[in-house]
């Protein structure tokens, strides 16, 4: 008697760390296969000293001769984050659309470890066979680039495992929410079971598109007389391109700090899913410019103590220094857990004489995430 699996080993009902394990065959001998494996990052009051939160797989380790593959979903950490630190107790090909593998092989290359064991997959109908499974990458829209959802094809029905996702069809840089392409999914083969995101579903208006935002940010940009800085999370290569047109457009030029954010963009463009990024300068350049003509994309929308926003205000960071009369925006959400980093960050730019903006209830940022009448 064959029977179907789900088990979550890390993910469901809590924010974080999304690693999913799907079998099928008989009890005790089904063929299984991992769909993500992502980081959760611990809470710096209650684990100091701890880096990353990793899924728990001990359940797979005896039973790896049964693991057929491993799947990405999307390219943020909380869904990839542990896969460089779990693939040498895992050992098994890595299939992931095109940007995705991208990332995962600079993970891959930073680890040394085989970078051909991440295979690149075109989306549906393009399909991965392994073992009794049949996998499909569905294109949806979400906060980086070529985010998919699963159809998971299993001779007990289809799955539909959606990963993070939100409803919208324009959203300046990828794929837009396609109803036609879902539709086709469940007229091919019904749909027995659905895993959902649902990070946002005690939000109860409905999502709003990525590109709502340029023509507020823009005229943001425009008004203010001295240096702006941006942050928001690095991967979220759709509200860098949004930013940096918006600076354009306001005549500024554009400098990148930050490591991660600088490595995404990079990813981006080698993957074909950005093209026409305006061109930046160096933070050595950038100081050339004169500060109302020059805007900064800054890594740490979290607080994070090491990252570039953190760095700008404790005073200068690679010879730039943020003073009276410039701006300081978070165009991003502040994840709970990380007020207390936030807030250190925008108390010590407010002593600068420095204005702080936050996302102003959504003029300044949008989420990746589908909110309940979405999901409805
Ligand atoms: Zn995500």
């Amino acid at each position: 008697m064959n029977r179907l699996i789900y088990l979550p080993l890390g993910g469901a009902g809590e924010i974080g760390m999304n690693a999913y394990v799907y079998g099928y065959g008989p009890k005790g001998k089904e063929r299984l296969i991992l769909v993500d494996v992502g980081v959760a990052f611990p809470d710096m009051d209650t684990s100091p000293g701890v880096d990353l939160i990793l899924p728990d797989v001990s359940w797979l380790h005896d039973k790896l001769d049964r693991l057929e593959a491993i799947f990405i979903t999307h390219a943020h950490e909380d869904h990839i984050g542990a896969l460089a630190h779990l693939w040498p107790q895992l050992g098994k090909k890595v299939y992931a659309r095109r940007f995705t593998a991208t990332i995962g092989r600079l993970k891959f290359e930073e680890a040394g470890l085989p970078v051909d064991q991440i295979v690149t997959v075109e989306p549906r109908p393009a399909t991965v066979d392994v073992g009794p499974f049949k996998v499909q990458f569905v294109p949806v829209s979400h906060s980086i680039p070529e985010s998919s959802a699963l159809v998971i094809d299993t001779p007990a029905g289809r799955i539909f495992h959606s990963a993070d996702f939100k409803i919208d069809h324009t959203p300046v840089v990828g794929e837009g929410w396609d109803d036609a392409r879902i539709a086709d999914i469940v007229a091919e083969r019904p749909v027995k079971a659905m895993t959902c995101d649902s990070t946002n579903v005690l939000s109860t208006h409905e999502g709003r598109s990525e590109s709502t935002l340029a023509e507020p940010l823009t005229e943001l940009i425009r008004s203010r007389s001295g240096m702006v800085v941006a942050t928001t999370f690095g991967s979220n290569v759709a509200r860098l391109k949004t930013l940096a047109e918006a600076a354009r457009a306001a005549d500024r030029t554009i400098c990148v700090l930050g490591r991660s954010m600088k490595r995404m963009i990079a990813a981006a463009e080698e993957a074909a899913v950005l093209s026409g990024f305006p061109r930046t300068v160096t933070p050595e350049e950038a100081l050339d410019v004169p500060r109302r003509n020059l805007m900064i994309l800054a890594t740490g929308s979290q607080g994070e103590r090491r990252a570039a926003s953190a760095q700008l205000s404790r005073g200068k960071y690679l010879g730039l220094e943020m003073k009276e009369g410039d701006t300081f925006l978070f165009s991003s959400k502040t994840i709970p857990g990380n007020e207390r980093d936030v807030l250190r960050v925008w108390n010590a730019f407010s002593e600068m004489g420095v204005q702080v903006i936050d996302d102003q209830n959504g003029k300044y940022h949008v989420s990746g995430h589908a909110n309940r009448p979405d999901l409805e």
